[in-house]
């Protein structure tokens, strides 16, 4: 029996969870499996890069779930440092370059599953590609960063983007004793939220001594006479620099695909059905931040570059293209995030989201407590739900606050996907004791709130 051929372009989350589920279901005298990396890691958390950054866990070895040598043991051909340029689909092959040794060959498949992750967005601005000016986007961008918080002269750092990337590198440039400055060109810090939510955690940045500046729209970036950052402009002002860090969002990497007429969505990521094959094509799959997904909320795909869905899409393209069966159906749109001891979470709608879609809806807004007033260490929370006018379907849940504020969002993303209202809710019978919860618990609060703005909203 010839062994079928799977090759894998891109080596970590989505990718080489394919790879790794797939050589679970198939030992290699059944599947060859063939993946390229053009980078020098494989399995890596960049989820931990602010982390690591910021001096909380050590890296970058910590960071790696997987080494390439150990991707070997298991019969998989890794090349490192070797690029996919070019997919051949009539053909079944992939032409890539050896980075090191500059050559290029030809690989033959019979399925193709393609894991190119996103790349982060880099306006064409003056000064961008300056010493001292970092993403953050893989180990290597860590390194580098922590290689010029060593060279930098001075302790002022400017932070591009208030996303949870920007937040999360501010809380870990104020650990490394900078000065830190967030330009932000949205309303409030983490547009993912609404700006009423999103201006709480602008009020907690603030007291945490991060000064936040909204609406700024970066034009350049100047250096000194070394060449080195030395500020950071906006249409208004400018601000001293020591170092920059870009965290202002990514795009799906789907160049090589694009080029050879494999479908995108609105939002540049690949098109798959629910089995993560590409639209069209019965022996190509595609996962992680190079895709768009089903809101299951809006009815709409839209492009989310998180790692839990990464993951989610390498282990069920892999169960798929071993002979097994596996579906993502989509998502509620959860997210968490921090800075310091302030706690951001997020799912289903913001109000826009609700608008854009057509949905008509009521908000309420809630102040509570992570544990029983008079418990020692209990702290605030604001809880924010969108509820379906009329029907009270819950539409969306926003949370800041401390001490066990993110994952209670978890509570209403279970409800988002069983599609519940508010009103049934109210009636979860969710774990309370004084150390975890008030006798009703935020989440709870808020659906009371809701159900009544529901009804007071009428049938109109
Ligand atoms: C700082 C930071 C913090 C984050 N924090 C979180 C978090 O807290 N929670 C969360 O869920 N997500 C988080 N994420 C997002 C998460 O890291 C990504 O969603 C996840 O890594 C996506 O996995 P992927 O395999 O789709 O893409 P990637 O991780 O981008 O991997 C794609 C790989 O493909 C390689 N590649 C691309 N093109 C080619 C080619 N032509 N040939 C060969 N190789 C190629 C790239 O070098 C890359 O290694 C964070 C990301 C960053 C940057």
């Amino acid at each position: 029996m010839t062994a079928e051929r799977l090759v894998v372009i891109g080596g970590d989350a989505a990718g080489m969870s394919a790879a790794s589920q797939a050589r679970r279901l198939k030992g290699p005298d059944e599947l060859g499996i063939t993946a390229f990396e053009r980078g020098h890691f494989t399995s890596y958390s960049a989820c931990g890069i602010p982390y690591w950054v910021g001096g909380d866990v050590e890296g970058p070895d910590e960071l790696i779930a997987r080494t390439p040598e150990e991707h070997r043991a298991r019969d998989i051909d890794l090349r490192m440092r070797t690029e996919v340029t070019e997919i051949d689909v009539a053909g079944q092959r992939v032409r890539s370059l050896d980075r090191e040794s500059g050559e290029t060959s030809w690989t033959g498949f019979d399925k193709l599953v393609i894991a190119t992750g996103a790349r982060p967005v880099r306006p064409a601005l003056p000064g961008m590609d300056a010493p001292g000016v970092h993403g953050v986007q893989n180990l290597d961008d860590g390194q580098a960063l922590l290689d010029s918080l060593d060279r930098a002269t001075g302790r002022r750092a400017v932070v591009v983007g208030a996303g949870y990337i920007g937040v999360e590198m501010a809380e870990a440039m104020l650990k490394r004793g900078f000065e830190v400055t967030v330009l932000n060109r949205a309303e409030q810090p983490m547009a993912t939220l609404d700006p009423d939510m999103g201006r709480l955690v602008h009020e907690a940045m603030d007291a945490l001594g991060i000064t936040t500046v909204n609406r700024a729209d970066v034009t350049a970036i100047r250096t000194g006479p070394d060449g080195w950052v030395s500020a950071v402009e906006t249409a208004d002002s400018s601000y001293p620099a020591d170092v920059v860090v870009l965290g202002i969002g990514v795009e799906p990497e789907t160049a090589l695909a694009r080029a050879v007429g494999l479908p995108v969505g609105p939002h540049g990521g690949l098109l798959t059905d629910l089995s993560m094959r590409v639209a069209g094509h019965d022996n190509i799959w595609a996962g992680g931040d190079c895709v768009e997904v089903l809101d299951l909320v809006a009815g709409r795909t839209r492009h989310i570059a998180l790692g839990t869905h990464a993951n989610k899409h390498g282990q069920i393209i892999g169960s798929n293209v071993a002979g097994g069966y596996g579906t993502f159906p989509g998502v509620v749109g959860t997210a968490v995030s921090k800075v310091c001891d302030l706690e951001i979470a997020r799912t289903g709608l913001r109000e826009k989201d609700a608008r854009a879609v057509g949905l008509r809806f009521v908000t309420a807004t809630i102040e509570s407590t992570g544990r029983a007033g008079y418990y020692p260490g209990a702290r605030p929370m604001t809880v924010k739900m969108l509820a379906e006018y009329r029907t009270g379907r819950l539409l969306g849940v926003q949370i800041v606050g401390r001490d066990g504020a993110a994952k209670r969002v978890d509570v209403a993303a279970v409800a988002l996907t069983a599609g519940m209202t508010v009103e049934r809710m109210t009636s979860l019978d969710l774990g309370y004791a004084p150390p975890f919860s008030p006798v009703w618990d935020p989440v709870l609060v808020a659906a009371r709130k809701a159900v009544t703005a529901v009804r007071e909203a009428g049938t109109a």
